[in-house]
């Protein structure tokens, strides 16, 4: 058995800038993850392979600071790693990146017929959740995204059954193999790496990629191949924590917490009138 798991780095959005005239993140100097989303579908990788036995590769397209994030995921458990990397990828939006992953697994199913591709169901900066259904259309294979449990694996028959979330209920489906299975938090929680894994991690080297290697169209990459415009970006202005008003503890009157809350709202603007003053009490 051969599973592809795709992996972004991606960096830490707690630390997320946006650069006002570019419109493009600020990137240098910021840390960098492996998306959150793709540590579970390493994971539920790592658990396909200890029941069916077979070999998980991860698989990035970035710059070479990605061979980081792959070295995590080797320490993680997953077998083999690949950057695709390469100057003419830069500004590739999500059709020119499926693009780009698509070529490389067709690859490494020329090497080793894959029989499934995980990846995250989203990645926390660029946030579209295209580039997963965009390499399942360019393959031809059936997708199956939120997936939140595989209820059955069968390897022999060629068939995967799995629980997707969908609004407002759960979709149980069955496709056959190989297929691209997107999955997010629920689906596991990811191991610790092992010592053994982090000593072979450290020492090993991804293949790295380029257009050359998987014979690109020059058209289809990058810039030239990214139909996306993206006409302004900005951070949302951080809102303000509202005041707390206890009503719980008992010791004061709800009278004068109903009349605090009022004073408040006024204060806030929140109407455009101004509600008439109680008479005073004689
Ligand atoms: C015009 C334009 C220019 C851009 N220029 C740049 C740029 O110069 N540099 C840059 O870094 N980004 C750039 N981006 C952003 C880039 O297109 C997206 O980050 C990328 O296509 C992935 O989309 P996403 O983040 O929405 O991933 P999603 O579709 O939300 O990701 C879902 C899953 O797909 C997989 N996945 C997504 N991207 C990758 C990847 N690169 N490698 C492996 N697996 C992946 C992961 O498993 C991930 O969890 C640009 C976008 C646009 C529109």
């Amino acid at each position: 058995m051969h599973i592809v798991v795709t992996i972004k780095q991606v960096p830490d959005t707690s630390e997320v800038r946006i650069d006002p005239k570019t419109n493009t993140m600020v990137r240098g100097g910021v840390p960098s993850i492996v998306n959150p989303d793709d540590t579970h579908a390493i994971e539920e990788a790592i658990r396909l392979k200890e029941r069916h036995g077979g070999r998980v590769t991860v698989l990035s397209m970035g710059p070479p600071q990605a061979i980081a994030a792959l070295k995590e995921a080797i320490s993680y458990g997953a077998d083999e790693a690949v950057l695709c990397s390469d100057r003419g990828f830069a500004a590739a939006d999500t059709l020119a990146t499926s693009y780009v992953l698509w070529a490389a697994i067709r690859r490494l199913d020329e090497e080793e017929p894959v029989d499934l591709v995980i990846a995250g169901k989203q990645a926390i900066d660029g946030d579209t959740g295209q580039v997963p259904p965009g390499i399942a259309t360019r393959l031809g294979w059936p997708q199956l995204t939120y997936v939140r449990r595989i209820v059955e694996f069968d390897l022999a028959g060629r068939r995967i059954r799995v629980e997707r979330m969908a609004d407002g209920g759960i979709e149980v489906l069955e496709a056959r193999l190989p297929a691209v299975l997107t999955v997010g938090r629920e689906i596991n929680e990811p191991r610790y790496a092992s010592l053994p894994n982090m000593l072979r991690a450290a020492r090993y080297q991804p293949r790295i990629w380029d257009r050359k290697t998987l014979e690109l169209d020059e058209t289809k990459i990058g810039l030239r191949g990214s139909p996306t415009i993206v006409s302004k970006v900005w951070a949302p202005p951080r809102r303000q924590r509202p005041p707390v008003i206890m009503l719980s503890n008992g010791d004061r009157d709800p009278d004068a917490v109903a009349a605090d809350l009022l004073d408040r709202l006024i204060a806030d603007g929140a109407f455009d009138w101004a509600p008439t003053p109680a008479p005073a009490a004689e």
